[in-house]
């Protein structure tokens, strides 16, 4: 590709917009543009990067034995209110009517559709297992879209779905899956984490996340220093009593036993409605200093569904009137607080209840707009919010498998496995003809990787102060070719021709710098993008029949001659 041929799209300055790294890079790199919040324009480099990703994923679902399919975006309601979640979810459902006042939904994932393509066209155990997955546009009315691709409204997804006659062959394709993933994030380059999760409003059981672990990350994670547990912090905060854990060695502020109130207590507590809260976990804290006052530490994951199983252990309440308050209010009772309302939040909006006393202690926000909680002091925000709070706020210093001590880090999710039972199954009777003969409800699990939101994550993690450092694997292109001055110099010209040719020839993805703009500009931008390998042609080195290698991540130069450049880039 001749840059002179093609949308660059670079830019120098960092828009003042983009909160993130991963956002500021794609945005000056020349790979995304805005249309409106949470909709994106991928440019020709975007584009490039997301079929890289693309054809990994594919590559590794066909070698699991998953089979592509395309299901339409546009959904009718029939089908989401057949499986209940017409009701249950919120505005993140886009809901549309057609010309004839049909109601329809943009679709945030696809249960409904395959389970429904599924119950018409497989009638016999004999055509079981399936496994089914689709690269395609998915859209969630986000509350808060940002961080670019990371959270979008529209977004890219690979969501593939299984469907048995047994938990044991579920769990079968689930393992194959989970091998696929672990595939797929290593292939990709990236430093990820699988945790258990939490199924969440999807439904279902057993369930893992895929985490690339970022400072940036919305997520955090809890792992073990000695062992292969790791985890979500809700379910790493919903893990056994930490009395029954060995003593934690010295954390500031140790929890006894976690108390989960019922959704209707809590509900009504803060002023939500049921469907408002995900889940809600009250954690009796103890109080470092020598007040005997106790503290209370409530973790509420909002959520879009109603969760009506929270196993209820009654909590004491304490007593204190909490407001919920908009971004605007939080930064101006927080001040200069830096990132006050931060960018950078847990997904779990952390509300303390904390007696008098203690109010110095600890404090913090959500993230989410309108609902930071007041009434409170207000000391520390989202953003500040460390791994040492985290540890006492969520887990202690124990592992709860015994073995080691907790680490909890930040993590973006990338993927997303689940093991779903017959939650859709059951719901929109999906079943076969076993081999007695009789009719059985199907046993589903699905799994879901966000395409596009791997393009920020790799940068997250690949980026240096000039700009992406990509992973070879979904670099936009593999070589950086740059001729200095080419058009003052017909010998470069012909040698840059040359090597372009041969490089293209051998297969190589090339990126062929033949603006008339200065060597300066041409460098910075090349560093930018983050093409891993740059061949600089340039006069001095031209003379000994040379041009200069160097290598984006490590910054390593080499010389290399002419005529053996393509054998070196093999
Ligand atoms: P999150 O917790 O970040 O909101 P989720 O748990 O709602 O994600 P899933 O329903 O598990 O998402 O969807 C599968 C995958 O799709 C996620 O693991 C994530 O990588 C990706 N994804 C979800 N929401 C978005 C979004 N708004 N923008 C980009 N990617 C997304
Ligand atoms: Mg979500
Ligand atoms: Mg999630
Ligand atoms: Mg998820």
């Amino acid at each position: 590709m001749r840059s002179s041929q093609y949308l660059l799209s670079t830019m120098k300055e960092t828009p003042a917009d983009a909160e993130v790294i991963s956002h500021q890079l794609m945005l000056r790199a020349g790979m995304v543009r805005r249309l409106a919040s949470g909709l994106y324009t991928y440019l020709p480099t975007g584009v490039r990067t997301l079929r890289k990703v693309e054809r990994i994923v594919r590559e590794e679902l066909n070698k699991a034995g998953a089979i592509e399919v395309l299901m339409p975006m546009v959904q009718n309601a029939e089908l989401w209110q057949e499986s209940g979640r017409w009701e249950q979810m919120d505005a993140e459902l886009l809901r549309f009517q057609d010309r004839h006042q049909r109601d329809f939904v943009l679709g945030p994932t696809h249960e409904e559709v395959i389970t429904d393509l599924i119950r018409r066209e497989v009638t016999s155990y004999k055509q079981l297992p399936l496994n089914l997955y689709q690269i395609q546009t998915k859209f969630r009315d986000e509350r808060r879209p940002r961080f670019g691709v990371m959270r979008a409204r529209e977004f890219l997804m690979k969501d593939a779905y299984s469907f048995h006659l047994s938990q044991d062959c579920l769990q079968k394709t689930y393992d194959a899956m989970y091998q696929a993933y672990t595939n797929i994030f290593t292939r990709l380059g990236l430093n990820f984490r699988a945790v258990l999760a939490d199924s969440g409003a999807i439904g279902g059981s057993v369930s893992h996340e895929f985490h690339v672990l970022a400072s940036s990350g919305e997520d955090a994670i809890a792992f073990s220093t000695e062992s292969d547990y790791a985890a979500n912090v809700e379910m790493a905060a919903a893990l056994p009593p930490q009395a029954e854990r060995p003593a934690a060695t010295q954390p500031q502020q140790k929890i006894s036993t976690p108390n989960v109130g019922s959704v209707d207590e809590v509900a009504s507590f803060l002023g939500l409605t049921p469907q408002q809260i995900a889940k809600t976990l009250f954690v009796r804290a103890e109080p470092t200093d020598d007040s005997s006052a106790p503290a209370f530490v409530a973790l509420v994951l909002r959520g879009d569904h109603q969760l009506n199983e929270v196993k209820a252990e009654k909590h004491p309440l304490v007593a204190q009137p909490l407001t919920f308050a908009s971004d605007e209010e939080i930064k101006a009772l927080t001040g200069a607080l830096p990132g006050s309302v931060g960018p950078i939040g847990l997904n779990i909006p952390v509300i303390v209840d904390h007696s008098a006393a203690q109010l110095a202690d600890f404090v913090c926000g959500a993230n989410e707009t309108g609902y930071h909680l007041t009434g409170v002091n207000w000391l520390r925000d989202s953003a500040a919010f460390d791994t040492a709070d985290l540890r006492n706020v969520v887990a202690g210093d124990a592992s709860p498998c015994g073995k080691g001590s907790l680490e909890i880090r930040r993590g973006i999710e990338v993927g997303h496995i689940f093991q779903l039972g017959d939650k859709y199954s059951q719901a929109m009777k999906a079943g076969v003809l076993n081999e007695e003969g009789k009719n059985q409800i199907l046993t589903m699990g699905c799994y879901g990787i966000g395409v596009s939101r791997i393009l920020a994550a790799a940068i997250e993690q690949n980026h240096d102060e000039h700009g992406i450092i990509w992973p070879d694997a979904i670099a936009p292109f593999q070589i950086a070719l740059i001729p200095m001055n080419m058009h003052k110099s017909v010998r470069i010209q012909q040698a840059a021709e040359q090597l372009y040719q041969q490089l293209t020839e051998a297969g190589f993805e090339v990126l062929f710098d033949d603006r008339k703009e200065r060597p300066g500009v041409m460098f910075a931008d090349m560093e930018l993008i983050g093409i891993p390998h740059q061949i600089v042609i340039g006069e001095r080195n031209l003379d000994q029949q040379q041009v200069e290698y160097k290598h984006r991540r490590s910054g390593d130069k080499a010389l290399l001659a002419l005529d053996a450049v393509v054998a070196e880039m093999q």
